[in-house]
């Protein structure tokens, strides 16, 4: 459906994962967006992103504060569909069903240190590569082609993509080609969280929509600006975005 500005896919969790575990099956390829307030607010500026957007295959959401957005616009979304809730989720489908992994992205020994842990949780998990590149990696295209070499000589059919917003989506977007038989999902800060480098908020803080609020709290430097000056160009957002979808999302 159409919401704000972008389409979002409205689907329950165990949906989207039935949605996900066909994708990865019908072997096409393509990568997951997850729509949060700062990726709308970018959405405005960078015509980059919005390309990226129109081109994902599956399109969640990701935060409390858009669901009730979408409640108050009467455009109601199901389900909030956060990278960090869904990637334990994907990690029992992948055993379940086969599908091998590939990490890109965090910081160096991150990606290893999630992978340790993440095998333990879940038994089986195949995790065929992991790569770590360094800071402005995407301006090097050799550096670039060797990664994309080495994925696909591990052929992961599930490539996490770790590099923040809007650089993974930007990246997976302009490498669109290199993902037949792979599904990418740009999950942002997630092997820190399952590193245990950063902990993710209380559960009751993910459900009041306070999960902004304690990642500020612990890292407030570099989030300050993000959530409080940033983020708050929702709001003209919303308004100018507030029929958008309106008679064609009511069901
Ligand atoms: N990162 C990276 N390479 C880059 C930029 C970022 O590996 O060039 C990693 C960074 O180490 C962190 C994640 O990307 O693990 C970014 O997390 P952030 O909190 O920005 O993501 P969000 O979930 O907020 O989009």
């Amino acid at each position: 459906m159409e919401f704000l500005n972008t389409r979002i896919d409205n689907l329950t969790f165990d949906e989207t994962l039935d949605r996900i575990e066909a994708l990865i099956d019908n072997g096409a390829g393509g990568y997951v967006v997850t729509p949060n307030v700062d990726h709308i607010v970018q959405l405005e500026t960078n015509e980059k992103l919005r390309k990226a957007y129109q081109e994902a295959a599956l399109s969640l959401t990701d935060g409390q504060p858009l669901i009730w957005i979408s409640k108050w616009l009467r455009c109601p979304i199901k389900e909030k569909i956060s990278g960090s809730d869904l990637f334990p989720r994907l990690c029992e489908l992948s055993v379940r069903k086969g599908y091998r992994m590939y990490f890109l992205g965090a910081a160096p020994g991150v990606a290893e240190l999630a992978a340790e842990n993440l095998k333990k949780k879940y038994p089986g998990l195949q995790i065929v590569g992991i790569c770590a590149p360094e800071y402005g990696f995407e301006k090097n295209e050799a550096q670039k082609e060797k990664i994309w070499q080495d994925i696909h000589k591990t052929q992961p059919q599930v490539l996490i993509v770790a590099l923040g917003a809007p650089k993974q989506e930007i990246f997976l977007w302009e490498h669109r080609k290199e993902l037949k038989g792979i599904l990418a999902f740009g999950f942002g800060a997630c092997l820190d969280f399952e590193a245990g480098r950063i902990k993710r908020a209380p559960r009751w803080m993910q459900r009041s929509g306070m999960e902004w609020f304690y990642r500020l709290c612990k890292e407030p430097r570099r989030l300050f600006k993000r959530y409080l000056i940033d983020d708050m160009k929702i709001l003209p957002i919303v308004w100018k975005y507030r029929k958008v979808g309106r008679n064609e999302n009511r069901n």
